[in-house]
C-alpha cells in the first residue's frame, strides 16, 4: 500500500469554466490513466487522475461538489495529502492511435498523448465537449504533435455533434492500431462498439465510487471487478464481459443505481 504523502501546492490554473489544474511542488510518477486519492484533512478524500506526471505533477478537476470546491479555493503554499498512484493505466499499442476524450476525460487522455509521442506513435485525438468553454488541453495536445479534431454538442467549436461521430468518420478513412477513450460512460460504450466493428484493440478508463483505492472495500465494483485496482483502465476484452457497463453503478451507500 502506498503511504500518504503531503505535497505543497505550487499553482492553480484555470483550464475552462469550473475546471482547474492544481500543480504541486515535488515529483510523482504515474502511468497515464493511473489515479491518486486526494485527502483534504477534515473535509474529504476523492480520486483524481494524474494529468501531469513527474516533477511539478498536476491534477485537473471539474468543480462538482464540496471536495473539489474546497480544493479550488486552496492557494499556493497550502498542503494536500496524496495516496497513490493506484490502478492500471493505458498502454500505447502499436504506432497509430485513435484517442477519444469527452469533457474532463481529456485530463486522462492528455498524458497518454504525451506518452504516445515519446514512443513515436501517431495520434489522432478527438476532443469532445458540450460547448467551446468546456474544451480543455487542446493546445497542449497540438503542441505535443497530435492531430486534434474538435466536436461540441452545440457547434460552438469544431464539428457540431458527438466525439464518436468524428471517430466513426476517422475509422472509415484511416488505419489505426488501437483506440483509447475516457469520458462519459455512454461515450465509452459507443467508442467500444466502433472499435469492435473495426476489429481494433480498445482501452477505456472507467469511473466508479472509490473509497479505499486498493481493492478492499468493494465500493467501486463493476460486475465483481474493482475499478480502483483492476482498472480504472480496462481492455476491450474485459469491458465486453461487464453487464453493468453503461447501465448501472453502485451509489456511495452501496445501492445499485441506473446510469440513465
Ligand atoms: C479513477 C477516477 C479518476 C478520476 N479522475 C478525475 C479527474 O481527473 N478529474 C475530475 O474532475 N474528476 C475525476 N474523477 C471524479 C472525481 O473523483 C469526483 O468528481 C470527485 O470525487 C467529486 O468530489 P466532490 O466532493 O467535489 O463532489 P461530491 O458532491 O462528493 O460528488 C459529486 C459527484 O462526484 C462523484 N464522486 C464523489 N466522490 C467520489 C469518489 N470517492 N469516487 C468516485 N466518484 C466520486 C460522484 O459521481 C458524485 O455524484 C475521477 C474519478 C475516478 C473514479
Amino acid at each position: 500500500m502506498t503511504e500518504l504523502r503531503v505535497f505543497t501546492i505550487a499553482d492553480q490554473i484555470d483550464e475552462a469554466k469550473a475546471c482547474r489544474t492544481v500543480r504541486f511542488r515535488g515529483s510523482l510518477h504515474a502511468d497515464p490513466g493511473q489515479f491518486v486519492m486526494v485527502w483534504l484533512p477534515r473535509e474529504d478524500e476523492f480520486p483524481m487522475s494524474v494529468s501531469y506526471v513527474g516533477e511539478g505533477f498536476g491534477l485537473t478537476y471539474k468543480i462538482v461538489g464540496e471536495g473539489t470546491r474546497s480544493l479550488s479555493t486552496m492557494n499556493p503554499g497550502e498542503k494536500v495529502g496524496i495516496r497513490g498512484p493506484y490502478g492500471r493505466g493505458f498502454e500505447v499499442q502499436g504506432r497509430r492511435m485513435l484517442a477519444i476524450a469527452g469533457g474532463v476525460g481529456m485530463a486522462v487522455i492528455a498524458p497518454l498523448v504525451d506518452l504516445a509521442m515519446e514512443e513515436r506513435a501517431d495520434v489522432d485525438l478527438v476532443l469532445g465537449a458540450k460547448t467551446e468553454s468546456e474544451l480543455i488541453m487542446k493546445e497542449r495536445c497540438e503542441m505535443a504533435g497530435a492531430n486534434v479534431h474538435i466536436s461540441t454538442d452545440d457547434g460552438s467549436s469544431g464539428t457540431k455533434g458527438l466525439a464518436t461521430d468524428i471517430a466513426r468518420r476517422l475509422l472509415q478513412t484511416a488505419e489505426y492500431d488501437c483506440v483509447c477513450a475516457c469520458g462519459p460512460e455512454k461515450m465509452i460504450v459507443s467508442a467500444f462498439r466502433l472499435s469492435e466493428e473495426h476489429g481494433l484493440p480498445f482501452q477505456a478508463s472507467l469511473e466508479r465510487y472509490i473509497k479505499c483505492g486498493i481493492g478492499i472495500c468493494d465500493s467501486c465494483a463493476i460486475d465483481g471487478r474493482h475499478v480502483c485496482s483492476e482498472g480504472p483502465v480496462f481492455s476491450g476484452d474485459v469491458l465486453a464481459s461487464l453487464e453493468d457497463l453503461g447501465r448501472r453503478r453502485l451509489s456511495p451507500s452501496g445501492r445499485i443505481v441506473s446510469l440513465d
